[in-house]
């Protein structure tokens, strides 16, 4: 099995096993994935760029993940898929001899 599928279906057996997946409707899970981020911010507001706590990090970067598997799964998308048409799309976008080397973004180019 795919092991994105894998995942996925390990975060739905948690929710169908609470009988959360009632609430999962694709508005509620962007507001939470939203708030997970701004979770994973706060780790490292006011403080250096290296400087955060790494068990937490792991925590949020798993809550953002699962959030984003559980959209996905919501409206039928495959992650392999939309990743690689936004990275197509980001190679038109941000062309190499373009973009090396810089920060700007496209309109900037
Ligand atoms: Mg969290």
């Amino acid at each position: 099995m795919d092991s994105l599928k894998e995942i996925t279906a390990e975060i739905i057996k948690f929710s169908d096993d609470r009988d959360w997946s009632q609430f999962h409707n694709s508005k509620d899970l962007a507001v939470a994935l939203s708030i997970e981020s701004s979770e994973l911010l706060e780790l490292f507001l006011w403080k250096g760029n290296d400087d955060f706590n790494r068990d937490r990090l792991k925590e949020e970067l798993a809550d953002v993940f699962m959030y984003a598997l559980l959209l996905a799964e919501k409206n039928q998308l495959d992650i392999k898929e939309i990743i690689f048409d936004k990275i197509k799309k980001n190679n038109e976008k941000y062309p190499v001899e373009k973009a090396k080397g810089t920060a700007k973004k496209y309109n900037e180019l």
